[in-house]
């Protein structure tokens, strides 16, 4: 009797797919103890049919032809300040909006979640705007989307990699004309149960409900993005990649769902028609254009995706040659994160006590001597062992 998708479920990307096309909606997502959504089959309904399991996308990369890489950011200043990264996803999103098309992304609901949902109205775009530092829910979206593209709606999916890979699962591998697909490069998505007591820390500290938080504000310039949580009492309070808790751990890897750290979908595997990144380093590619506002790296894979480029407004694009100098500024476009060494501790602690900010500075501190010591004697236990043998 099924009561899960995959045997391995450190495998499963949360995409939703499994959960969109089951004949018998047998399937929902629920938070593991870690906070990460996975498939739970109700037993009662599953007819056994193992769809969700032969067609789940986990693992399945193809691998297609370099992609064009092109460096970019939108002309309007304002609309930058207000993205992530050059804006290069407003562009694409407004020109399927002007279509009449519908333009899928990950918003933060009124629950501070992030879920996938679609927009209909330019003014609709700004909750879309901004990186979203979670997993957000996707399996309506996908289910949603699919429908969309099925009655022949122009539709623009932006998700993970592994969301747009789901999408296409749904769609039984078809690529229709009136469906363009956007990923980013990725760096894993952290539990959003871990994001949620994090909030809850933060309201505890502040006597007041978080109503709004934004992972990535420019106020101090693109480079050195910031948080903001502004809460019901007019609070605010803002924090650094290097002062904020939520960050420093999403950053060092501590608390990334599982299947992000073997994750393929990179450079020339990824799944949709356009990749959109930021273009770190900057500095050294394009100094003239870098003035800390936000610049984006594009990555084309598919002839839809450029000739949509092509024909989206506002745009200022110049080619980058190669991507090797990309490799050491933006390793997410070539190889998955590593999880932290302390990834396991952390979550041990989590389950314990939930988010504690004195908890959480003590795991992401830098090994002590003892400690690398330690760590050089796991990695190498047969060094450790020869030199036992031979007395030294
Ligand atoms: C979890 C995560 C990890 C990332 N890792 C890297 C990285 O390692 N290197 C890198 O160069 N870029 C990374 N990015 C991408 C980068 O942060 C920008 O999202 C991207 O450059 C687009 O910027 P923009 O200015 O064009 O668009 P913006 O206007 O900022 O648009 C953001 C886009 O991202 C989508 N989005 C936001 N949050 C989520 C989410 N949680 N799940 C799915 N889609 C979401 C929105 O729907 C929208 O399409 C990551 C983004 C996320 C969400
Ligand atoms: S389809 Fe997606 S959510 Fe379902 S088991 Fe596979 S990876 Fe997990
Ligand atoms: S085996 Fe078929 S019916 Fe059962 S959960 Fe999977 S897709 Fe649904």
């Amino acid at each position: 009797m099924r009561v899960t998708v995959l045997s391995d479920p450190t495998r499963c990307t949360g995409c939703g797919a499994c959960q969109s096309i089951c004949p018998k909606q047998a399937i929902r997502m629920e938070p593991d103890a870690e906070g990460f959504l996975y498939p739970v089959v109700n037993s009662g309904l599953c007819i056994s049919c193992d769809r969700c399991e032969k067609r789940c996308p986990s693992g399945r990369v193809q691998v297609r032809p370099d992609p064009q890489i092109l460096g970019g950011q939108i002309k309007n200043r304002a609309i930058r300040q207000v993205s992530s990264s050059g804006g290069i996803f407003t562009a694409l999103a407004t020109r399927t909006i002007r279509q009449g098309g519908v333009v899928f992304g990950t918003i933060l609901n009124d629950s501070l979640a992030a879920e996938t949902v679609g927009i209909f109205s330019e003014e609709g775009l700004s909750d879309l705007r901004g990186s979203k530092y979670l997993q957000s829910l996707s399996a309506d979206a996908i289910r949603e989307a699919a429908n969309l593209v099925h009655k022949g709606v122009q539709v623009l999916f932006s998700g993970t990699p592994c969301q747009v890979a789901g999408l296409y699962v749904k769609l039984d591998g078809a690529h229709p004309a009136n469906l363009l697909t956007v990923d980013f490069v990725c760096h894993g998505t952290p539990s959003p149960g871990v994001f949620s007591a994090y909030l809850k820390t933060l309201e505890k500290l502040h006597g007041s409900r978080v109503v709004r938080f934004s992972f990535r504000d420019k106020r101090l310039g693109w480079k050195d993005f910031s948080t903001v949580a502004q809460f019901e009492n007019g609070d605010t309070e803002s924090g650094t990649q290097t002062t904020d808790p939520f960050l420093r751990g999403f950053l060092q890897n501590l608390y990334l769902r599982p299947s992000c750290h073997d994750c393929h979908l990179r450079y020339d595997k990824l799944p949709a028609d356009i990749t959109i990144a930021d273009l770190w380093g900057a500095d050294m590619i394009c100094p003239e254009r870098d003035d800390d506002s936000g610049l984006s790296m594009i990555l084309v894979h598919s002839d839809e995706g450029a000739s949509y480029l092509a024909a989206c407004e506002g745009l200022d694009l110049f080619p980058i040659a190669h991507a090797d100098p990309l490799r050491r500024v933006n390793p997410s476009l070539f190889e998955p994160s590593r999880p932290h060494r302390n990834r396991e501790r952390f979550f041990r602690s989590y389950a314990r006590e939930g988010f504690s900010f004195d908890r959480l500075n003590r795991l992401l501190a830098p090994p002590g001597r003892l400690e690398r010591a330690l760590d050089r004697l796991r990695r190498a236990p047969g060094a450790l062992a020869r030199r036992l043998q031979h007395g030294r």
